[in-house]
């Protein structure tokens, strides 16, 4: 398989190790595979007999072509096995009632879906250094609405030729976040407050890549990205979709063939993407819901074809999906549009004014497979003690805005997927279900009363850890960070 880039301007299809070492397209753009390959309703039926990890091999090994089958053995299994994951299914899929089901995304060792990509991408990484032959260091830059970072600096922690970077909104992030930041050791890894928002540190972090001449200053260190942009993200995420249909089916809910709706919690739009990827590979999907908070910059991309993102940004209580730029829809619009003279077209304006328009045909092509929807503050709370009161199941705020979305969207049988356990943002959740607010602390005690779930491991005594990555810096600061960090 080789990968393209999405505004064209590769002379040549870059192998999947090359793909992933570059983070990025040079000259801008993202990665995208050449064409989708393709599984029967027969190979989909197999799956239900395997565990995670054999699944992973099966999908993965038809993007990884350059890599071979004990390499992506050796990284899966370094990746889902019973000691990062506490499930045996890895990504459980719940019957709430009837027709609605939730995958739960959280049981890896950040406590967020993050885990999924984050704790196989660094080994993919790793082996693309090899493969590629590596320069004496690559920096990895991250920048971060919360759990990319941690989940990152857990997968990347110690890795040899590797150093970690991570920058997050100084306020935009819960305080269990930040000290899942900013106490995780580790001799090869750098967090670092940014004053501003996530599109700040985002913005930030694409301005440094695509700028040639301060990489070249970096003697010997190449830059390469962790963020979902990066094609190593991506590609794990499309595991579980089949996952979840292969557990419906081995669980006798679902007839092979019948098709499924995925609900799905978006920000910058990585996880809907990936469910995309798998409906084009064949897994039977009736439609892709995309739920957003109130930065509903994409329904309203959805409904008319107009993406504006000169809009206020709204801080809300789910911090993870608090983004005006979703990067991974170029991709989307990519594979729709089969035309990277466009999207470069379309992104080229985008840069220059904050806005672009696709013509009405696209938009009706993109509603065959996805549908939309947003969730307000308010109705993120109600959702989560009605979610508890009928069904005693308990969610996270980023899982409410799309179980609110697939509660009023719902045509058949709809899976939502869970991004976050309870435990990560106890705030919003005891606010809720109705409990008395506290620190963050005194709230997780609250919770686990109230709600009797288990504390995830995660968080377990997170609060008496040392902070030892303290520094707070401008969007201006962070080349002068990263070249100090080079010279390290
Ligand atoms: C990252 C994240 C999201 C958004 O996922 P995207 O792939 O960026 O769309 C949703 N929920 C949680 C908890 C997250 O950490």
């Amino acid at each position: 398989m080789r990968y393209i880039g999405t505004r064209g301007g590769l002379e040549r299809g870059y192998s999947a190790a090359e793909a992933i070492r570059e983070g990025m397209v040079p000259g801008g753009g993202l990665f995208v595979p050449e064409s989708f390959p393709r599984l029967s309703l027969k190979d989909i039926e197999e799956l239900k007999e395997l565990r995670y990890e054999e699944i992973s091999l099966r999908i993965l090994k038809k993007y990884l072509s350059d890599y071979s089958e004990d390499e992506i053995r050796e990284c899966v299994e370094g990746a889902y096995n019973d000691g990062s994951f506490s499930h045996e299914d890895r990504t459980p899929v719940v019957r709430l009632e009837g027709d609605l089901y939730v995958m739960e995304l959280w049981h890896g060792p950040t406590a967020a879906f993050k885990d999924m990509a984050l704790q196989l991408m660094p080994r993919l990484f790793v082996k693309a250094r090899e493969k590629t032959g590596a320069v004496e260091k690559n920096l990895i830059l991250v920048a971060t609405s919360g759990d990319t970072g941690k989940a990152a600096l857990e997968g990347f922690k110690d890795l040899s030729g590797i150093e970690v970077a991570v920058f997050y909104p100084e306020d935009g992030v819960s305080q269990v976040q930040k000290l899942q930041m900013t106490t995780t050791q580790g001799e090869n890894l750098s967090v670092a407050a940014v004053k501003g928002n996530f599109d700040d540190c985002q913005g930030g972090v694409k301005g440094i890549f695509s700028d040639d001449e301060f990489k070249d200053s970096l003697k010997g260190v190449e830059l390469s990205s962790a963020n979902s942009i990066n094609l190593g993200r991506l590609l794990p995420q499309i595991i579980y979709y089949f996952k979840a249909y292969a557990q419906l089916l081995r669980d006798g809910e679902i007839e092979l063939g019948e098709r499924v709706d995925f609900s799905v919690p978006t920000g910058n739009f990585g996880n809907i993407l990936a469910g995309y990827y798998a409906m084009e590979m064949g897994l039977p999907v009736g439609k892709l819901i995309c739920a957003s908070n109130k930065n509903n910059v994409l329904t309203d991309f959805f409904k008319d074809g107009v993406y504006d993102r000169r809009r206020e940004f709204h801080k809300t209580m789910s911090p993870s999906m608090d983004i005006l730029v979703s990067s991974n829809l170029e991709r989307f619009l990519y594979h729709i549009l089969k035309d990277s003279e466009r999207v470069g077209q379309i992104y080229d304006r985008f840069a220059r004014e904050g806005i672009f328009s696709v013509k009405e045909e696209v938009v009706e092509r993109i509603r065959e497979v996805m549908d939309s929807g947003y969730t307000g503050e308010e109705e993120c709370l109600k959702i989560i003690e009605e979610v508890k009161r009928r069904y005693n199941y308990s969610i996270d705020t980023h899982t409410a805005v799309a179980m609110k979305v697939a509660m009023e969207r719902r045509e058949r049988k709809v899976v939502v997927l869970s991004t976050a356990s309870i435990y990560k943002f106890p705030s919003s959740v005891v606010k809720g279900l109705g409990g008395e607010a506290g620190d963050e602390f005194q709230e997780i005690e609250t919770l686990r009363r109230i709600t009797g779930l288990e504390l995830h491991r995660a968080v377990e005594g997170i609060e008496k850890l040392p902070v030892v990555h303290g520094e707070c810096i401008d969007r201006e600061g962070m080349r002068e960070y990263i070249e100090k960090l080079a010279k390290k």
